[in-house]
């Protein structure tokens, strides 16, 4: 799935270029914990990108959806300006995208209603994202918001009318799902939604120190605003295996391959390439290489993003305004939706 995924990428990528005005982006984080290294080179960067083509982007602050797996909604305001901060730092600008969230925007959570009537409760069972995100969850039991966070996503992108959706290879199910959902919707009030495409970067399933998915709530990640010392001790620590001579091959050494990736995309040159030159240098050298590539490359970034942590009251008028344009956009598609369904006049 993620070859077709990304072949079709390639496709959407030519035709995004050839007129930017007919794509709207949705993209959007939980306030979990701090940003990371996946989230740079899986989805970051493709949004800043697509931003500066001249394609509209909004951005979302999922904050409901922090409680799929965990009970209670921990440290929401120090996240939520964690993540603001580094999408100012990576070059999210807001007078050309919207930064918003959930809780404020009521007419978006409303989608969700006529959206679960769409789904079946065994589509909701099958996706195999919620089953590996159940494996990890923190929740004393699986919540209903576990099955059908899902189809909140579908609100999220479709209140906007998306139709690209920058995103890592985890979140491909849930696009699955949002595309059914349009054209379901579609087929039985009118046509309303665009059925929205994926774009999967080059790096659509970064690992972590521990060798999964790298993730800010497995403890596993190298943050965005980790200081340099911060993150040689994270890749200090990182997983690799007994063999010295440093080799890219992802399927069977995952841990050293995700190392050997990360030094690559920060240093934008090819891995196999990267693990040749360190060769049989060992973990240590492969190591010293990655803290160099990641600290080099993020120096500006960080630079930017404590220039940015200077000033809260800035950076947090930036989502309130967001929030009001998402806000009045969501009114005007509710409106639409009911008028589509002919009921509740
Ligand atoms: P959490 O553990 O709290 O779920 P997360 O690290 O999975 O956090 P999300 O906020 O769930 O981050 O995901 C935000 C976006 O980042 C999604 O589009 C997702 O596909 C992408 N993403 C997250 N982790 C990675 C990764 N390791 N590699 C590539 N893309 C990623
Ligand atoms: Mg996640």
């Amino acid at each position: 799935a993620a070859t077709t995924a990304h072949l079709r990428s390639t496709d959407l990528e030519h035709r995004i270029a050839r007129d930017p005005a007919r794509f709207r982006v949705l993209t959007g984080d939980r306030p979990t914990g701090p940003l990371h290294l996946g989230h740079h080179f899986g989805t970051l960067r493709n949004r800043v990108r697509l931003q500066e083509l001249g394609v509209e982007v909004f951005v979302l602050i999922a904050d409901y959806q922090v409680l799929t797996d965990r009970d209670t909604a921990e440290r929401l305001q120090e996240y939520t300006d964690g993540l603001l901060l580094d999408y100012l730092a990576l070059g999210i600008d807001p007078a050309r995208s919207t930064v918003f969230n959930h809780s404020a925007v009521p007419a978006l959570n409303q989608l969700l209603l006529p959206f679960l009537s769409l789904v079946s409760v065994a589509e909701l069972g099958r996706n195999p994202t919620v089953k590996d995100e159940i494996a990890h969850s923190r929740q004393s039991a699986v919540s209903g918001l576990m099955y059908t966070y899902p189809v909140h996503q579908a609100a999220d992108i479709l209140f906007c009318k998306g139709n690209v959706v920058p995103v890592g290879q985890d979140q491909l199910p849930h696009l699955e799902l949002t595309r059914t959902i349009a054209r379901r919707f579609n087929e039985r009030y009118g046509n309303l939604f665009p059925e929205p495409e994926a774009l999967l970067s080059a790096a659509p399933l970064l690992l972590g120190t521990d060798g999964t998915k790298m993730s800010k709530s497995r403890a596993n990640s190298i943050p965005l605003g980790a200081t340099a010392d911060e993150t040689a001790r994270l890749i200090r620590g990182a997983t690799t295996d007994a063999d010295r001579h440093i080799t890219y091959d992802p399927e069977t050494r995952p841990g050293v391959s995700s190392l050997v990736l990360l030094a690559a995309l920060c240093l934008d040159r090819d891995p196999h390439e990267v693990a040749a030159e360190i060769g049989g240098g060992g973990a240590a050298a492969l190591k010293r290489t990655v803290t160099d590539a990641v600290n080099g490359h993020l120096a500006p970034v960080r630079a930017r993003r404590a220039e940015y942590a200077t000033d809260l009251t800035y950076v947090r008028s930036v989502l309130r305004a967001g929030n009001e344009r998402a806000a009045a956009l969501a009114e005007r598609t509710l409106e639409e939706v009911r008028e589509a369904m002919g009921t509740f006049r």
